[in-house]
Parts: C-alpha cells; structure tokens; sequence
C-alpha cells in the first residue's frame, strides 16, 4: 500500500526536507581534505539539534550515526569514523535525513574532496545528479512508478560512455516511498525490467525519494563486513544523488531543494509545485 498524503502533511515533509538541505549544506563546507567522515557526522548532529530535528539514520536497523558517508568505490552506506581521513582527490557521497513532527526526509548529493578531479569522475557525478532531475521531473499525474525508472535509465543510456567503458546503474538499491516512515512501498529501480511491471499510477500526495547510484563500471554490489558499507565488486568509484519529492495537484516538489526543485524542474519544461512554506 501506498501512503498518499494530504496537503498538510507535505507541507511537514517540507519542514523535514529543508533541515536535510541544511545539513547538506553545512556538511558539503566541511567536506575538505583531512576531515575524518565522524566529523562530517558531528556537522549533522549539530544541524538537526539546532532545527529541533530528529535523526532517521541513527539507530536504524542500528546504524549508528546521523549520515551515511560513502568515500570513492563505496556506493551507499558507509558509515562515519575516525579512521576515514577525506584526502585531496576523493569524492565523498553524503546520505542526510530528518524527521520533523514524524515526518521525514531524505537526500543525498556527491561532493569533491579537494581539487583536481579527473573529468571523467566529474561527468560521472554530473550524470548522476542529472539522471536523479530526469526522474524528478516524471514525477506527473498520469505517469505510473515505472516513468520514473525510465527516465532514469534512459537518461544515463543517452550520455557518451565513460572511458571506462559504461556507467552501471547500481541494481540491488534504489528509490522508495517516504512519509511517516523512511523507507516505505514502492520500491522505484533505476532500471526498467519487465519483471516489474509498470507499477502504481502517480497521484496527488504520492511522495518518494529518488536516488540514482552509477558507478564507472559494474552495476554490482557487495557488503563489507560491517554488513553496512556498500561497494562496488570491481572496485570503481560511484556517485550517489538523491532528493524527496511530492507529487501535488500543482505539480512536483523537491522537498529537500532549497528552492522546491524550481530552477532545475524549468529546464524540462516543469513548472514546481508552489512551497507550501511560502
Ligand atoms: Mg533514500
């Protein structure tokens, strides 16, 4: 079952998706080179305090900080210590959540750590993002789940190849339905399979997170030890971007963009729903 949600309800996930692009902001500032990943999490602690926030990554499943920070072939997943020393060259993806009034939110972005990136790592990251608005702008009444995987996918499929060889689209992981809980149904791939079907029809109060993972190489994925930190099996580096969206009967919006996904949801001809937060 699909939690559709009434208008006030988006206005509170609103509330929650502006203290994650909060935390996003607070914590792509700290991202520099001889930063440990534990910092980074302190940096999100303090965001969330300050905003009255609780946190939906610490304790989950026993997760045990407020963000998840996935250093270079990490994918998804990893979690902050002492021991990750961000060094000049390294991209970091950063997972952040909040729950305001039991509401939630949930966003992810890839940051540079440094300078000097080879392009191909900047493209990469760019594909991602650029996949993730794709998918942001299927979010239209009419459209069913499985529009949204397509534009996905078919955005990735449309880039010039990498020199790697192809981007792989992360399979075991991918987008959900979000509300009073974190994860909820529908599970939304960033692929298509037939196996799928087309899924449920996009209506007025249908929210979810969506979040492409690329890597520079295999769409495949093992869990380390700690049975949280997720990597690619051929050890390429990977990009992970990810926003909250409702769908309202003005049109989309991006819960946790600052400006509710205005500026990027124009480019594909897509007017933002208006902020319910004014
Ligand atoms: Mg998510």
């Amino acid at each position: 079952m699909v939690e559709i949600k009434t208008p006030g309800q988006i206005a509170k996930m609103r509330e929650a998706g502006l203290v994650v692009a909060a935390v996003h902001a607070a914590t792509r500032e700290a991202a520099v080179p001889g930063a440990t990943t534990r910092d980074l999490d302190e940096v999100s602690r303090k965001v969330l305090a300050e905003h009255g926030a609780k946190s939906n990554f610490l304790g989950y499943g026993g997760f045990p900080a407020t963000i998840c920070t996935s250093v270079n072939e990490v994918v998804v997943h990893g979690i902050p210590d002492e021991k990750t020393v961000l060094k000049d060259g390294d991209i970091i993806s950063i997972d952040a959540g909040a729950i305001v009034d039991g509401w939630h939110g949930d966003a992810a972005y890839t940051a540079f750590v440094g300078t000097g990136h080879a392009p191909e790592l900047i493209e990469l990251s760019r594909v991602t993002e650029e996949s993730m608005w794709a998918g942001l702008a299927a979010m239209k009444l009419g459209n069913r789940l499985v529009d949204i995987s397509k534009a996905i996918e078919s955005y990735i499929r449309r880039q010039p190849r990498p020199a790697t060889g192809k981007y792989g689209i992360i399979e075991d992981y991918g987008g959900h339905g979000i509300g009073s809980e974190m994860h909820m149904d529908p599970h939304l791939l960033n692929y298509v399979t037939r196996k799928r079907g087309k899924g449920p029809k996009l209506v007025p109060g249908f929210c979810l997170a969506i979040e492409p993972m690329v890597s520079l190489g295999t769409a495949q994925t093992d869990v380390l030890e700690d049975n949280w930190t997720v990597v690619t099996t051929d050890g390429t580096w990977s990009s992970h971007w990810e926003h909250s969206v409702a769908l309202t009967e003005e049109g989309p919006l991006v819960l946790t963009a600052v400006d509710g996904g205005k500026a990027k949801l124009a480019e594909y001809g897509i007017t933002a729903a208006p902020d319910p937060l004014g």
